[in-house]
Formats: structure tokens, sequence, C-alpha cells
């Protein structure tokens, strides 16, 4: 029987970290649709389309060749051949991906590729902000991290230049356009396990969900 294990929250939650390690521990695949997202969002300003424009956003999701790699160790992304690990953690595509990830079409395209790879792997977790809601409903296991605002903006602003400030400031209003969209917001599942991360160490996250995948 195959198992999915979804882990949906906001950023700076933790979900990477603890999806990663909770794929490791599980011998699973691991799935990053941020990544993916993201990744869209990199061909869409490559391509100078304007983030007002839907139809062009959605023609050029509809083209862009995605390939994700779903080792837990070592997680890549490539956009039309092209490696883009770097590029779409950088400033513009973080600006610009909640635009991108708010247009439906381009979301009913990437849930699509998203379920397609679920189904071939006989085990994975999978990360984003619908996945126990749209993406993977019937999962076996469905959490939802959280934690302060505060946490989120330490944890995001040591993994990149800019102030913590500015991190606080960007992560709100992502955060904001994510769970206030038309389109598979942002939500907690109803069934999902809700842990707020604030001041839970990794460890602790990580064996408290193999614990109860145990069960
Ligand atoms: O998880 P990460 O911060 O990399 O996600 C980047 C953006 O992708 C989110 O801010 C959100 O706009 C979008 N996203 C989404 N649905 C998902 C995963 C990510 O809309 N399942």
């Amino acid at each position: 029987r195959q198992l999915v294990v979804a882990v949906d929250g906001p950023s700076g939650s933790g979900k990477s970290t603890i999806s990663r390690r909770v794929a490791q521990a599980l011998d699973a695949r691991y799935l990053d649709t941020g990544a993916m997202y993201r990744a869209v969002t990199y061909a869409v300003l490559r391509d100078g389309v304007d983030l007002h424009d839907p139809d062009k956003i959605t023609a050029v999701a509809e083209t862009a060749v995605l390939e994700i790699g779903t080792d837990p160790t070592g997680p890549y992304i490539k956009v039309d051949g092209a490696g883009v690990d770097r590029e779409i953690r950088g400033p513009e595509v973080t600006r610009a991906v909640s635009a991108v990830s708010a247009v439906p079409a381009v979301r009913a395209i990437l849930v699509a590729q998203q379920r397609a790879i679920i189904a071939t792997a006989p085990r994975i977790v999978v990360e984003g902000r619908d996945i126990g809601t749209v993406v993977a409903p019937d999962a076996d296991l469905k959490v939802y991290l959280t934690a302060s605002a505060d946490e989120r903006a330490r944890r995001r602003s040591s993994e990149n230049a800019a102030s913590q400030a500015a991190t606080a400031a960007d992560l709100e209003r992502r955060d904001k356009l994510d769970s206030t969209r038309a389109a598979d917001p942002l939500r907690q599942a109803e069934d999902a396990v809700v842990l707020d991360t604030t001041a839970l160490g990794i460890d602790e996250v990580v064996e408290l969900l193999q614990r109860m995948l145990e069960k």
C-alpha cells in the first residue's frame, strides 16, 4: 500500500527541513511543491512576462518543462533543461511567486504534475500550502506546521542576506497573499495534525511524526 504524508504551513514553519528528514527516516521520496511554483515564476521572469497578465503567465506554465528530483538527500529542479536551484531562492522569484501561484490555471497545471509524481512513488512526503486540502486529500497523515511570526522571520533571515525586518515584511506579505487568494488558499485541512514548531526542535518534531506513522 502507498504511503503519502502531506506537510503544509506558512514559510519558515520548518516545512522543508522537517519534510526532508521525515522522508529520509521513512526511506521515502520528497516533493517540494513550492519549488515548482518558484520554477514557473523563474520562467515567467526569464521571459519578461507581465505579472498582471494571467493568460501569458498560464502560457509559460503550459510550455515550461519542469524536472524535479525527489531524493530527500539531494532535491533539485530544472526548467527547460537548466538547473535553477539557486535562482528560485533569490529575491526576484520570492517577490513574484505569490502572484504567479494565485493564477488558477497555473495551479491546475502544477497540481496535475504533482499528482502524477505522487502516483509513481511507493512512499512520499509532499510539502506545500494545499497538499492536505487539494493535492492529496486522501494522504495517510496530514501535518500543518506553524511557528510564531518572529521565529519564522528569524529562521528565514538566517538563510538569506536580507535583514530580519525586511524578511519579516516579505513573509507577512506572502502569507497574506497565500492565505487570502481565491484559488486553493493556504489553510489547515480539518483532519490535519497541527504542530507549533516555535519552541520544538527539529528532532522532536521528526520523532513525533515518525511515532504517529508507526501507529
Ligand atoms: O514553500 P515556498 O516558500 O518555497 O513556496 C513559495 C510560494 O509558492 C508560496 O509563497 C506560495 O505562493 C506558493 N505555493 C503554493 N502552493 C503550494 C506550494 C507553494 O501556492 N503547494
